[in-house]
């Protein structure tokens, strides 16, 4: 598909900048940088395990998802992430870890670069699902339902490990009867069933 400098409007030509091949304005000094977007996407702890959402809307129509989405220009990802749980679970979180960051290579659609916080539920914070969301829902963390994006998944999948760790380095189980060298399992924090909410 042909691009247009948004400068003077002339036909962008293929051009070698850097190493890497780029649309550029044969008049001016506009390249069409392809420049991943930056998402954040929050895994919020509740009573019984980690809080998903079913999309209403594509991609993933029906697939279950953390609450998350594109951060604003003007603002940080941390931001962002307390907003689309606002928007997405109708919920007040608190940020309280920084999970990772993610790269999501796209070639179709720009790259993303994932931000993943972990989060807990301000005092009294109602969940509902918001207008992207058919419902919302805890699940335990070992019983996962169906996830609209693999980045999500890996999110989850660090969460668990740095519970782990928080689980093997808190004082509360220093000389509990844990085998050397055998990391206590995730999954006996939240023995609760799922519960829909
Ligand atoms: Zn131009």
């Amino acid at each position: 598909m042909a691009h247009f400098c948004v400068r003077c409007g002339s036909k962008l030509e293929r051009r070698i900048i850097e190493g890497r091949e780029l649309e550029a304005c044969p008049n001016d000094d506009f390249v069409l940088w392809r420049d991943p977007k930056v998402a954040s996407a929050v895994v919020v702890e509740a009573d019984g395990g980690v809080i998903l959402g079913r999309r209403s809307i594509e991609p993933g129509y029906g697939l279950w998802c953390l609450p998350g989405g594109f951060v604003n220009h003007d603002e940080h990802p941390a931001d962002a992430a307390v907003r689309e749980c606002a928007e997405e679970i109708c919920a007040a979180v608190e940020l309280t870890s920084l999970v990772g960051v993610y790269h999501v290579s796209k070639q179709d659609a720009n790259s993303i670069v994932g931000v993943a916080y972990s989060a807990r539920l301000v005092d009294g914070a109602q969940l509902k699902p918001g207008s992207e969301m058919l419902e919302v829902k805890v699940f335990p963390l070992d019983s996962l339902p169906p996830l609209a994006f693999p980045s999500h998944r890996l999110v989850l999948d660090e969460f668990l490990k740095s519970q782990a760790r928080a689980e093997a380095n808190s004082p509360r189980r220093a000389g509990a009867a844990v085998p050397r060298g055998v990391r206590p399992s995730p999954a006996r924090a939240l023995p609760r069933p799922r519960r829909t909410l």
